[in-house]
């Protein structure tokens, strides 16, 4: 891993090899992807430009970056003929690489993406009718070990870097064609912004819920979602995005301080000895701790509610007195909150098996009555592996498989 160096994780006690802030290139441009139009301005003024100069062509250069979704300094048409090449010598505007892109028949898609020190992680889609969720990836693999969930049995790679997390959104942007047409000349700024907000964009909302843990990649995923919700950036509003955690709880507070964004907590179960089983930072920090840290989360209200994610695990966690629990918890600590259950999507080699449809059902009507939503959760893109860490898998077997045969091939030659 000579791209990597060892940084300590905020809220973590063992440091882990995490990312530089850019991700090295071979052929030593730098990739303006994820950084901060203060800083495309410093590495402009480093290359040589002057102070004024720095500042005038960061601005533009960032408004062809989020606002048009260009990636060729040469589309940038109101950027001088000459300063083009001086540009691309110096710089890249990147994209995660994509390895494998699937698409379910429910409309579902999945890319199995991979950064430019060729590691994997994954990134999915999912339209409804009043919107379009992107589901977006924090790290590669994640040191947290739920037993249900198939990211926890990958170790941690590493964690992406703000220019990786952004780059899900555009490389989903580029996919569903949602970049303004046509060049910027001539378009006055009214007709402009209209056009790119205009109805109809298919990818409104994003969830931090992809591989890995978010809390633990805290800086990299403020920074990533900073450019997101930027009017000059992304311009997404932080009422459409939500940042899913198992459960950090040191770090609750900044994130809804410094981040400002919905707040989604896997709860999965209301007993200690079930929540230490299923997941295993509760032996570090406790529900009471957790519930408390959600009483004071900055922002949340009736019309801002938690979430609480609940994965059903048959004969686990889904009797009538584990619903009626967490709707005297929920009561107890006061909490705008909403349920959300979750169907267990199996892998190969789980140790549980999903409830039944009649126990979801049951469990659910248990909270509706208690007073809190409780929508259950419809598996989406279960054709194509659409779980969290198993396209990952099935592109690494593929992979396997390729090489057995390419080693057969060679052996019988
Ligand atoms: N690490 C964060 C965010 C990523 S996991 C967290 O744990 O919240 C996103 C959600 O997917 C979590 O609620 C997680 O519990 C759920 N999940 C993981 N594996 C699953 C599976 N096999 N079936 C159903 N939900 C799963
Ligand atoms: Fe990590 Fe979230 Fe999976 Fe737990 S559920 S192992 S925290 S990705």
């Amino acid at each position: 891993m000579a791209d990597t160096q060892l940084m300590p994780i905020p809220g973590q006690v063992d440091p882990v090899p995490v990312a530089r802030d850019i991700t090295p290139r071979a052929d030593g441009r730098v990739d303006l992807m994820g950084l901060p139009k203060g800083r495309i301005a410093e590495l402009m003024g480093e290359a040589g430009l002057d102070a004024k100069q720095a500042k005038l062509r960061s601005k533009q250069v960032y408004h062809w970056i989020y606002h048009r979704g260009v990636t060729d300094f040469e589309a940038m048409t109101d950027i001088a003929k000459t300063m083009r090449p001086w540009l691309a010598e110096r710089f890249v505007i990147g994209r995660p690489n994509v390895v494998e892109a699937q698409h379910s028949v429910d409309g579902t898609r999945k890319w199995l993406l991979q950064t430019d020190d060729g590691h994997e992680f994954e990134m999915v889609f999912i339209p409804d009718a009043d919107r379009g969720t992107l589901c977006v990836s924090s790290q590669v693999g994640c040191t947290l070990n739920c037993r249900f969930c198939h990211t926890g049995t990958m170790k941690l790679v590493r964690n992406l870097t703000p220019g990786e997390i952004v780059g899900q959104v555009m490389l989903a942007r580029d996919a569903l064609g949602e970049w303004p047409k046509g060049s910027m000349a001539g378009l006055d700024d009214a007709e402009d912004a209209g056009h790119y907000t205009a109805d109809g964009r298919l990818l409104t909302n994003i969830v931090m819920m992809g591989m890995g843990e978010p809390l633990y990649n805290f800086e990299n995923v403020r920074d990533a979602l900073k450019l997101v919700m930027d009017g000059d950036g992304l311009a997404l509003s932080k009422r459409r995005i939500t940042l899913s955690t198992s459960g950090v709880v040191p770090m609750m507070a900044k994130c809804g301080e410094e981040i400002g964004v919905n707040l989604a907590v896997s709860l999965h179960a209301v007993t200690k000895e079930i929540r230490d089983e299923i997941v295993p930072i509760n032996k570090k920090y406790g529900i009471e701790e957790l519930l408390q840290a959600c009483a004071d989360y900055p922002g949340a209200s009736n019309a801002r509610r938690i979430t609480f994610e609940y994965v059903m695990l048959k004969d686990k966690n889904d009797s009538d007195e584990h619903a009626r629990e967490l709707v005297r918890l929920i009561r107890e600590y006061r909490l705008p909150a909403k349920v959300n259950l979750i169907p267990f999507n199996p892998w190969p080699g789980a140790p549980y098996e999903c409830s039944t449809p009649e126990r979801v059902k049951r469990f659910a009507e248990i909270v509706f009555d208690g007073g809190i939503s409780a929508p259950v959760r419809t598996p989406r893109g279960r054709d194509i592996d659409a779980a969290c860490g198993q396209l990952k898998t099935a592109a690494e077997k593929k992979s396997r498989a390729e090489r057995d045969r390419e080693a057969a091939a060679t052996a019988a030659e």
